[in-house]
C-alpha cells in the first residue's frame, strides 16, 4: 500500500496497519488507530487542509498547527500527559510518528509499578488525550487535565488486565468502604449546596455487596439549604431502590446526623459528593446513571492510584 502524506510536515503513514488489529484493547480504540491512520480524525489541521473553515490551530496550546503528529506529540500540553506518565515510552523517531505508535502499543512488556503492559497503557493514554482535547473543544469549560488522563488510562486499561495492581487496590478500596452483606445493597446519599445563591442538587448512589455500582441518581433541586439537598438525596435514592425492586438496604447519608442516628464522612462518599456537586453545577434535571459516568471515573481511580483522603475519627460509625 502506498505511503499517504497525513499532516503536511513531512511525516508519513505506513499503510500498512494491520498492527491496529493487534493491540490489547478495546474494538473502539482500534477503530480510532484505524482512523488516525487513514487521516480519518477530525483535528483542525486536517479539517484545514480539506478546505474546511478553521484556523487549523491546536486547540491545546492555541500556537501550533494540529496535525495528529503535534496533537500527540510535539504539543508543549500534551508533553505534560507523557510526563505524568512517567512509564518510559519509546523514544519519538523524527519523522516516523506511526513508527512510534506501532512501536509503543505492540509492547508488551511490564515495565510499571501498576502490572498494566506497557501497549495497553500507551494506548488508553493517546484515547484519553484525544477524549479530553475534544472535551475542551465541544465544551469550553472543560479543563484539559494530564494527571486525569493518566488515572482513566490506567482505570480502563486495568479492566483489560484482571490481575493488575490495580484491581487489587479496588478490592482493598472495597474493604475500607464496607460492602452490605451478601444480599444487601448499600445507597449512600449527599447534596451539595453552592453559590451565594445557594443552588442546591441532590444524589443517591447504590452498591451492592460486592462493591459495585447499581445505580445512581442525581437532580438539580433549585434554591434551598444543605439539609434539604441531603433530605432530597434521600427521597431520591430510596425512591430509586424501590424502582429497582431492592427490599434489603443500608442507607448512609452524610451530615443529616441530627436528625439520625449515623453520619458518613465525606471522604468515604466522596462519589456522592461529586455526583452532587457536578449536577448542582450544571444544573442537571432528574437522571438515573446504570453506570459510573465518566465524570465521576477519574475521581474514582485517582483515590486507587495514591490521592488517599484520611481524618482522624472516634466513636462513630462511618459506612
Ligand atoms: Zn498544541
Amino acid at each position: 500500500m502506498a505511503l499517504n502524506d497525513i499532516d503536511g510536515m513531512g511525516t508519513t503513514v505506513n499503510g500498512n496497519l494491520s498492527w491496529v488489529w493487534k493491540i490489547q484493547c478495546h474494538a473502539r480504540l482500534k477503530f480510532f488507530f484505524w482512523k488516525l491512520g487513514h487521516d480519518g480524525i477530525a483535528c483542525n489541521g486536517i479539517l484545514a487542509s480539506r478546505n474546511i473553515p478553521t484556523d487549523g490551530l491546536c486547540p491545546l496550546c492555541a500556537v501550533d498547527f494540529e496535525s495528529p503528529y503535534h496533537l500527540f506529540v510535539d504539543c508543549n500540553v500534551t508533553k505534560l500527559v507523557w510526563q505524568a506518565g512517567a512509564n518510559n515510552f519509546k523514544a519519538f523517531a523524527l519523522n516516523d510518528f506511526f513508527g512510534w505508535l506501532r512501536e509503543n502499543v505492540l509492547c508488551s512488556s511490564i515495565s510499571n509499578d501498576l502490572k498494566i503492559p506497557h501497549g495497553t497503557f500507551f494506548t488508553y493514554i493517546m484515547w484519553h488525550i484525544w477524549v479530553a482535547r475534544n472535551k475542551k473543544v465541544f465544551f469550553s469549560n472543560e479543563a484539559f487535565s494530564p494527571s486525569s488522563i493518566i488515572h482513566l488510562a490506567m482505570a480502563r486499561a486495568a479492566h483489560l488486565v484482571p490481575n493488575s495492581k490495580l484491581d487489587r487496590m479496588v478490592s482493598n478500596v472495597e474493604l475500607s468502604w464496607t460492602p452490605p452483606e451478601s444480599g444487601w445493597f448499600k445507597l449512600n446519599v449527599d447534596g451539595s449546596c453552592i453559590g451565594t445563591h445557594q443552588h442546591i442538587a441532590a444524589a443517591g448512589i447504590i452498591r451492592n455487596s460486592s462493591g459495585h455500582w447499581v445505580s445512581g441518581i442525581a437532580q438539580y433541586i433549585g434554591v434551598g439549604n444543605s439539609i434539604q439537598a441531603e433530605l432530597w438525596g434521600l427521597l431520591l435514592g430510596l425512591k430509586r431502590a424501590r424502582e429497582l425492586g431492592i427490599q434489603f438496604l443500608h442507607v448512609l447519608p452524610t451530615s443529616v446526623q441530627p436528625m439520625l442516628s449515623w453520619h458518613v464522612f465525606r471522604e468515604k462518599n466522596c462519589y456522592t459528593d461529586n455526583l452532587a456537586k457536578h449536577v448542582a453545577t450544571m444544573r442537571i434535571s432528574l437522571t438515573v446513571f446504570d453506570v459510573v459516568p465518566d465524570f465521576l471515573f477519574s475521581v474514582f481511580w485517582a483515590d486507587l492510584v495514591g490521592i488517599s483522603r484520611s481524618r482522624r475519627i472516634k466513636n462513630i460509625v462511618v459506612g
